[in-house]
């Protein structure tokens, strides 16, 4: 059973930002632009804090997939959205580690994921629904590209990603009141992460001093939290389109970064290294060329299994064996989920996993019939739409698939049936 670590510290920000003035119309929610783990961000909320710089801002939770830090009472007002009536009367979810290159967009999903429990979580208790008032974007208050990475990810607009959100938070809430009891209706282990929560050092060791001012890479705002005159380590660098600058630096301490500087704001580079970053790590942007929405193709297919099963496919139109294995572990874990199969989630067809088989039939509506939507979509037959709704369109399908097979053409998926499709 997965097992999360929860990080009650209401007093790092103790109610600096005052009390709100009634129950939270909602949550926002954020992409942190950082690097840092949930417990990375215990000291330097509290360095923040210290500094009298708390006014640069903060939000009560920051979360990845094993931590969840509350630095606040969810009853404070928090300065999170730099706008006042998102501060008053909404909280706050960083998704933390969303700088592209620190983490891979599996693990980056992970963390997602754990946010929106925690959010299904504050619903329940203060008796918010969710919907396109209650789950907010920080873009809707305020100028910025927050929440970058989770809208790169999920279809880029406004809607698609709030109805993304909408979608998980509320299958969340029906799981459980709180974070754990989710977790555990969910029946798995959390997937293992399997990317390193660490950034790789240049080689060569590069170090960057700060230059006189420090500015966003993207959006051209001052940065405040860099140290002008401080030098750091070069983690990463990436190329941008900005009259002055050619690339931009990730930089920090050690392993852990900071943040993300312009070519333009840097001071002493050259000194410090002699300015050579052609052997940085580059930072990945996820492939989301093409479909990014879970429509009838094998690419809306494999985000569909990323999205909710952690599939880690790159979103393109194969169907090959890394599709095939995504969606025995789908199925594998729903299985899991739904009927406490017990299954060992590992992509591999066997006996116990055709044993777990229950019968799906016409009328049927959720994951499975998802599931066996994706697999004839995936041998190329058209079932009327990718939605999880078992109609007539995805019956007459199964009996196309079941004839072609030689099975008993009934239209009942069981385990005969479904040992044709995902083996
Ligand atoms: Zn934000």
């Amino acid at each position: 059973m997965s097992i999360v670590t929860k990080i009650n510290r209401d007093d790092i920000i103790n109610g600096k930002a005052g009390k709100r003035p009634g129950k939270p119309k909602g949550g926002v929610f954020h992409n942190d632009y950082g690097a840092m783990t949930p417990q990375q961000y215990v000291a330097w909320l509290i360095a923040r804090r210290k500094e009298g710089r708390l006014g640069l801002g903060f939000a009560p939770y920051y979360i990845n997939s094993s931590a969840i830090l509350r630095a606040d009472n969810t009853g404070n007002k928090a300065w999170h959205t730099a706008n006042n009536e998102g501060n008053a009367w909404y909280l706050g979810y960083e998704v933390t580690q969303s700088f592209y290159g620190i983490i891979s967009d599996k693990e980056f999903i992970l963390n997602e994921d754990m946010t929106l429990r925690q959010m299904a979580e504050d619903f329940h208790f203060y008796g918010l629904k969710p919907n396109k008032e209650t789950v907010r974007l920080h873009s809707e208050f305020s100028a910025t590209s927050c929440p970058h990475r989770s809208w790169d990810l999920h279809g880029k607009s406004t809607n698609a990603l709030k109805d993304y959100l909408i979608t998980k938070v509320t299958r969340y809430m029906s799981l459980g009141k709180t974070v754990e009891e989710m977790l555990k209706k969910e029946g798995v282990s959390a997937p293992t992460v399997t990317v390193p929560n660490k950034v790789t050092p240049q080689p060569d060791g590069k170090t960057v001093k700060v230059g006189k001012q420090a500015t966003h890479w993207e959006t051209g705002s001052a940065i405040p939290k860099f140290v002008i005159g401080q030098v750091y380590d070069v983690l990463a660098s990436k190329p941008v389109n900005n009259p002055k600058s050619k690339k931009a630096y990730l930089i920090g301490k050690g392993k852990v970064a900071t943040g993300w500087l312009l070519e333009q704001d840097v001071d002493g580079f050259k000194t410090a290294g002699g300015g050579n970053t052609n052997k940085a790590t580059p930072t990945t942007k996820p492939s989301v060329t093409g479909t990014t929405t879970e429509s009838q193709s094998i690419a809306g297919v494999r985000m569909f299994l990323n999205r909710w099963f952690y599939g880690g496919l790159t979103i393109d139109n194969s169907a090959g064996p890394a599709t095939r294995k995504a969606l025995v572990k789908a199925l594998q874990m729903e299985l899991n989920s739904q009927f406490k199969a017990g299954l060992i989630v590992d992509g591999l067809w066997g006996v116990k996993t055709k044993n777990a088989c229950v019968t799906v039939r016409k009328g049927a509506n959720g994951n499975l019939t998802r599931l066996i939507q994706a697999a004839l979509i995936c041998k190329g037959y058209d079932v009327k739409g990718f939605d999880g709704k078992f109609g007539d369109g995805l019956d007459k399908a199964v009996k196309n698939f079941q004839g072609t097979k030689g099975l008993k053409v009934d239209g009942l998926v069981g385990q005969g049936t479904s040992e044709a499709l995902f083996k």
